[in-house]
């Protein structure tokens, strides 16, 4: 089994620079599977290692996998423009070892959302080639008749597309509340479409990703780990 050094392991975990993390080991603040280590050279094999950095437990991950419940008001980008970023809401260790939302809900949209730091699970979940359904609950500002349901499912011309875009599915679920989806995730898409048939989009939230369901118990704003089902829901 792979082993590393504990400032290393720390670095690579996204508690600072090595210097940063060697004095984190030396001060007594770093336990290692259950015991404390203040010897930052100490090795480690990284499979099933947990440590607790300041009493916040952790667990060695080469790579990070989990999902969100975005709160509305929060931005999925790095950068602070109008309201806060999704990755305040995350561990500071997580956004220093790159974690990147897989694709992008608008500010005002609400639900799950995707973060991972490993590129290769990013680009297959988020390519066009590899269509990942996506489910979005879609409230809407006035009854939405069969004639503008069917509308969206035979496809709706928008601006600046080549072709028509059709949902792959819809549910109804009340008078203004349909369960759209979606196959491509285009800018607004979901607002453009709904535009498209006459109507307008009052509340969105994604409640499904390939097979993967937002939990009811994960509140906006909460995060958790993806366990292996959840990845395999992905697939
Ligand atoms: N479609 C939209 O219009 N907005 C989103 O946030 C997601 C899909």
């Amino acid at each position: 089994a792979k082993k590393l050094d504990l400032e290393r392991i720390l670095h690579r975990q996204g508690f600072g620079t090595r210097k940063m993390c060697r004095i984190l080991i030396v001060n007594e603040e770093v336990t290692v599977n259950g015991a404390l280590c203040d010897d930052p050279d100490a090795t480690f094999e990284l499979d099933n290692l947990d440590f607790t950095v300041q009493g916040e437990a952790w667990q060695y991950r080469e790579h990070s996998y989990l999902m969100m419940h975005k709160p509305a008001h929060y931005e999925c980008t790095h950068k602070t423009q109008f309201h806060p970023t999704i990755y305040t809401l995350l561990p500071a260790p997580l956004v220093e070892r790159g974690i990147q939302c897989i694709g992008r809900l608008d500010e005002d949209t609400t639900g799950l959302i995707l973060l991972s730091d490993d590129g290769q699970f990013i680009h297959k979940i988020s390519s066009p080639k590899h269509h990942v359904p996506k489910v979005y609950a879609v409230d809407c500002k006035h009854p939405v008749s069969d004639e503008q349901l069917q509308t969206l499912l035979s496809g709706v011309q928008l601006v600046d597309e080549d072709q028509t875009i059709a949902a792959l599915e819809i549910v109804r679920i009340s008078e203004n509340m349909i369960h759209m989806t979606l196959a491509e995730g285009k800018y607004h898409q979901v607002k453009r479409m709904v535009a498209a048939i006459g109507n307008r989009v009052e509340h969105l939230k994604r409640i499904r990703i390939g097979q993967l369901v937002l939990p009811e118990d994960l509140l906006p704003g909460e995060w958790r780990w993806l366990s292996g089902q959840d990845l395999a829901a992905l697939n």
